[in-house]
């Protein structure tokens, strides 16, 4: 494990660094774009570049089960078959095997479960998702763990939270040691601060190039989620990446990023594109109210996106929306994404400039203030 990580500025709990990999740098805080199948949908690799997007992530268990392991690795690993240049990092395929697929054994060794394409029978192990992941010649590798429903009591918890140590243990093991590829390990222990410190400490004695702190962003809400953040983020080694999987919203990640988190991964800018929700600096719109029917104006004037730049409109995007045409989901999408990515760099010259509060505070107030005017 060779990933360098170095912190350039801090401000209060926030750090802005860089992350040195073998595909290239990863700006810190960072947003990574969400590609399930190997493609954020509807955008090109290359305007994830221009975007701004350092480092995408990708799900081992969607591309395990299609196009299958053998596929990815004969063409050369992801980043070859879908043409992305950078970086890209690999969830395990815990997550999804919890929350998608019909689950028929769970035991110390690993997962068995039906396919949520095709229901047959797939067995996952730590050991094979670090082979998987190594086929997709993935630059960061995620252990396998286990990951809680909440709310879920203590016992269970700390039951779950052992065997994803156990499984942390297995997958360092599988790991195959390259320069500039990285294995983070995954903090579990639902809500509660003694099992997050627990899975924290057995992590680092196991040792990792990064951390990520799992099992939140699973229906506790936005101040549950924080508290536990602040609960447990201390426990980690400051020197090291600090990965919060699956947030957020806009306001989750200003918060996560004020306590000292420095990656990010989430659907909701795309997912959200695609049905005509868009994010904008005074809050959510949703394209599709009759509000923006007759509007001229871009989503926001002044944003330096691709759809806001050329000036494609609001009443243009609603009209695309009424209609199906995948445009309207395209445009809506790129802006999404922009908004994410601007967020980022913007808290991270915030950070650099000592002004992260001032920075989050307008942003927050500007998000509640809501986007109201109606052309007519
Ligand atoms: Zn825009």
């Amino acid at each position: 494990m060779t990933l360098s990580f170095k912190i350039l500025n801090e401000n209060l709990n926030a750090r802005k660094g860089i992350l040195n990999t073998f595909h290239g740098d990863i700006n810190t805080p960072a947003f990574m774009p969400v590609g399930t199948y190997g493609a954020v949908k509807g955008v090109k690799p290359h305007e994830l570049s221009e975007l701004g997007a350092d480092i995408i992530l990708s799900n081992t268990y969607h591309l395990m089960e299609r196009p299958g392991k053998e596929v990815i690795k004969k063409q050369g690993g992801l980043r070859k078959f879908m043409n992305w240049d950078g970086p890209i990092l690999t969830d395990s395929g815990g997550f999804q095997v919890m929350s998608l697929s019909k689950i028929a054994k769970l035991d110390k060794n690993g997962v068995t479960f039906n396919s949520h394409i095709d229901g047959s029978v797939i067995r996952l192990t730590p050991e094979e998702s670090i082979n998987i992941q190594n086929a997709f010649d993935s630059t960061i590798t995620m252990v396998f763990d286990e990951c809680t429903p909440y709310p879920v009591e203590f016992d269970v918890a700390r039951k779950s939270m052992n065997l994803s140590m156990e499984w942390a243990v297995k997958s360092k093991q599988k790991f195959i040691n390259r320069d500039g590829y990285g294995l983070f390990g995954i903090v579990q222990g639902s809500t509660y601060k003694d099992l997050r410190f627990e899975s924290s400490n057995k992590l680092i004695d196991i040792g990792f190039d990064g951390y990520a702190i799992g099992g939140l962003a699973v229906g506790e809400g936005h101040n549950i989620m924080i508290k536990t953040i602040k609960d447990s983020i201390n426990f980690l080694p400051k020197d090291k990446p600090r990965y919060l999987m699956g947030v957020g919203y806009p306001k989750d990640i200003i918060e996560a990023v004020r306590l000292g988190v420095d990656m990010f991964d989430c659907v909701i800018p795309t997912r959200s594109g695609r049905t005509g929700k868009i994010f904008t600096k005074q809050g959510e719109i949703n394209i599709k109210n009759a509000r923006h029917k007759f509007d001229p104006r871009p989503i926001e004037t002044g944003c330096l996106c691709h759809t806001c730049s050329n000036n494609i409109s609001r009443s243009y995007l609603h009209h695309l929306f009424k209609t199906n045409e995948m445009l309207g989901t395209i445009y809506c999408t790129l802006h999404n994404l922009f908004h994410y990515i601007e967020l980022m760099a913007d808290l991270r010259n915030a950070i650099k400039n000592n002004k992260f509060n001032e920075v989050a505070e307008k942003r927050l107030n500007n998000y509640n203030k809501g986007d109201i005017e109606i052309y007519s």
